[in-house]
């Protein structure tokens, strides 16, 4: 990639605060020179009925056809005859591996320092499978589908995050303490994610592989919700999809009570575009916006007022902007 010759990626601002944070990204993106050409797509305000749901297909071709996204927070419209756009996306790119980084950022004190820790959760099965229904009238019951396939495919993806990363070790977690079959352990004759696990490490003996039950990896972790999914932790994610497509995304939402109002901390959204600049290789163009970010936190000059301080959108990214 070049200036000449651009990566197109396709963005999606989304709804409230999107668009602003989503202009604060262009803003230091253009300011380091990052040789990306956007290619914006809005949600619209009618059912498609090709997606069944209000993104478009063409704006779901786009992610296709371009292999990288940047996506803003989207409200899903209350009313019925349409799927939440989030699900949309997720089974119609095949977005399989949920990817979210979790570290302390320097200069901005919280109560661990020294986190450094990758989540990597399979997003398409298990509890997400989305299969439910009433057996008799006060009972439900949801499925909870694991197959050899999906288990091996992310099983695959985090250890060749491992090592395109340079990380030593990758745990397994589960709770296959109670779930026998399907996070399984104990049964060999069944394709278990544990099984699966096992047979991808085998592949990669540099790598130090370990399997934690659940509960002591919440304990360890303070994860608060199953199965890792911790928007407070960790504020920014990457879903990997069929054929190497990479959509990242902040965690929060829309802030419908702070949008239009120059208010909203893009720094989440900056830094899922830093990992899309990362499953780029773009690797310099990452550095160095990362370290404008972290530098602009720590200073303290210019902060959010989420994070304590009184400065605008508009003002902590021309902070950005001047550390570039
Ligand atoms: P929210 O994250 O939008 O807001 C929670 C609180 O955090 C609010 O007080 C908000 O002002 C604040 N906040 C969030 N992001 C901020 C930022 N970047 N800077 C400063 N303050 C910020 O969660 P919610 O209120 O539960 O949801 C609002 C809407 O967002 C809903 O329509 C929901 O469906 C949608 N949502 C979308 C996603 C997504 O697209 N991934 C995720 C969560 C919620």
């Amino acid at each position: 990639a070049s200036r000449n010759h651009p990566i197109r990626a396709t963005l999606f601002p989304g709804d409230g605060i999107g668009p602003e944070i989503a202009n604060s990204v262009k803003q230091v993106f253009n300011t380091n020179e990052v040789p990306i050409e956007w290619e914006e797509h809005y949600v619209g305000d009618k059912v498609d009925p090709r997606t069944e749901s209000f993104l478009t297909w063409e704006s779901l071709e786009a992610v296709r056809k371009n292999g990288v996204g940047l996506k803003g927070p989207m409200a899903t419209p209350i009313g019925k005859g349409h799927r939440s756009l989030n699900l949309t996306l997720r089974k119609e790119l095949g977005l399989y591996a949920n990817v979210r980084p979790c570290y302390s950022l320097e200069g901005y004190k919280t109560r661990y320092d020294d986190v450094n820790l990758v989540t990597i959760r399979e997003n398409t099965e298990g509890e997400y499978s989305g299969l439910e229904h009433q057996v008799v009238r006060g009972v439900v019951e949801s499925l909870k589908v694991i197959t050899r396939q999906a288990s091996l495919r992310v099983a695959e993806y985090a250890f060749y995050y491992a090592k395109a990363h340079g990380r030593q070790r990758v745990s397994a977690i589960h709770k296959a303490n109670i779930m026998r079959k399907t996070d399984g352990l104990f049964l060999k004759t069944v394709p278990s994610f544990f099984l699966c696990c096992r047979e991808v490490a085998e592949k990669y003996p540099e790598i130090n592989y370990e399997e934690v039950i659940i509960d002591n990896c919440c304990m360890m972790t303070v994860h608060p919700i199953f199965y890792g999914s911790s928007p407070d932790l960790g504020k920014t994610h990457c879903n990997i999809g069929e054929g190497g497509i990479a959509l990242a995304e902040a965690v929060h939402g829309s802030a419908p009570d702070i949008a239009g109002k120059n208010l909203a901390n893009p720094t989440a959204l900056l830094l899922s575009g830093v990992m899309m600049l990362r499953h780029l290789k773009l690797h310099d163009k990452a550095d160095q916006i990362h370290n404008a970010i972290i530098k602009t936190i720590a200073e303290g000059r210019y902060r959010t007022a989420d994070l304590g301080g009184s400065s605008t959108t508009s003002e902590f990214t021309k902070a950005i902007c001047d550390h570039l």
